[in-house]
């Protein structure tokens, strides 16, 4: 095997010596010491089981301090790039976290061995930003408590009568300091954590609560709000059983809640037709979201009963070119075929919305039929 043999009194790395190894301790005892002031000074004893010159490999800085084997030992040496390769592929904030202790431990060492060229080196900065990630995550744990988290509706067009059918919920995260957050910069993060439980179930509650004035308002025929979940969200089994319990509790009829899911590496096939066969057989209506970007593909469109497709804006962009119009004229048939009803989002201008309307796309949602907007405006104009 790699192990190597290391008789007692010998040196098995030495301070300042440029590392390349870290090394596990299978048996025997070493100690660690530093030379300060041309004097020796133990610093601690390792044995069996105990990781041996890690932090140099982790940071790349020279070796702190010397090791020298105790007793006869047995070390498994660990090669640095085995750490680099882990390191690069976990999370950054834990890479981050890691850096700071090590950093800390340094300065630590540097005060306790007189060491001043040490300390001053290295402060705790965080240069890959993971930090900032934290500081919003703990900013966005409080501005659900804050309320400053907002739900906008978007208008969803059906292009045959003109009229509004539904709305798509979007949330809206208000800063005090940074203005307006985008939910493309806040639902990942809140994705990599369990916020986004709390996040999706206040979403939850405020588009109940808006179905529940828009039918109070006797809006007729009581519009949809589709509601984005994401592949995280649904892994929680107890998410539709909310979500009919939240209809129930105010007697709101189920189709009028539609959820858009979007197609990823995360879901498999098995799991969005269980999905699909809940939210059915309750009476929900299922969206595939962003279709033609991705990871989307023929396959789930083809084998899965969605109610609806909505056609990523990239699409729309496109129908002002020959090939353009053609794809969508395929995907217009094709969902047809299926079935299913088909959305096209990011509609910005009539000549877009004229050619759905020619190819007989069923509903347009853009700027061009409205922005998100709040639920006030939505009742004030209509
Ligand atoms: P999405 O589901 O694809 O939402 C459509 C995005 O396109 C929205 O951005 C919307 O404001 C924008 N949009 C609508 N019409 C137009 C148009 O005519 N032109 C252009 N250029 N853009 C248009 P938004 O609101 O920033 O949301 C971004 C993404 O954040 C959404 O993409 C969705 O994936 C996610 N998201 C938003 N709200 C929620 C939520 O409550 N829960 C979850 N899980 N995700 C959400
Ligand atoms: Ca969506
Ligand atoms: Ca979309
Ligand atoms: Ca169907």
């Amino acid at each position: 095997s790699t192990r190597r043999s290391i008789p007692a009194g010998e040196i098995i790395f030495a301070e300042d010596d440029a590392p390349t190894t870290a090394f596990l301790i299978e048996s025997g005892r070493v100690v660690i010491s530093t030379v300060q002031h041309g004097e020796t000074r133990n610093l601690g004893e390792l044995g069996p089981g105990s990781l041996l010159g890690e932090m140099a490999v982790i940071d790349s800085a020279p070796r702190s301090a010397t090791a020298r084997a105790l007793t006869d030992c047995v070390l498994t040496p660990i090669d640095r790039n085995q750490f680099a390769e882990r390191l690069a592929s976990a999370d950054p904030v834990v890479r981050a976290l890691l850096m700071s202790q090590l950093t800390r431990y340094r300065s630590a060492l540097a005060t306790l061995t007189g060491d001043a060229a040490g300390s001053g080196a290295m402060e705790g900065r965080d240069e890959s930003g993971a930090f900032d990630k934290i500081r919003l995550e703990s900013e966005l744990r409080s501005a659900l408590d804050r309320d400053e988290l907002e739900v906008r509706l978007q208008p969803i067009m059906q292009i045959a009568t003109e009229r509004i059918a539904g709305y798509e919920a979007l949330i809206r995260w208000q800063h005090p300091e940074r203005g307006q957050v985008s939910p493309t910069e806040f639902i990942r993060l809140a994705e990599e954590t369990s916020l986004i439980v709390p996040v999706g179930d206040y979403v939850l509650g405020r588009v109940c609560d808006m179905l529940v004035e828009l039918r109070r308002r006797g809006r007729s025929p009581l519009p949809f709000i589709a509601l984005n979940v994401s592949a995280r969200q649904l892994d929680d089994p107890a998410l539709i059983d909310r979500m009919l319990a939240q209809l129930a509790k105010r007697s709101l009829p189920a189709d009028r809640l539609e959820i858009e899911i979007t197609e990823s590496l995360v879901f498999n096939h098995s799991q969005i037709a269980a999905l699909l066969a809940r939210c059915h057989s309750a009476g929900m209506l299922v969206a595939l979201d962003d279709f033609g970007t991705g990871y989307s593909n023929l396959g789930p469109v083809l084998t899965l009963d969605f109610d609806r497709i909505k056609l990523d804006q990239g699409f729309t962009r496109a129908l002002g070119t020959p090939r353009g119009l053609a794809l969508v004229r395929a995907i217009v048939a094709m969902t047809a075929a299926l079935d299913c009803e088909m959305i096209a989002e990011g509609v910005e201008d009539p000549a877009q919305l004229q050619a759905l309307r020619e190819l007989g796309c069923d509903y347009a949602q853009g700027w061009l039929v409205g922005k998100p907007v709040s639920l006030q405006e939505v009742l004030e104009t209509g």
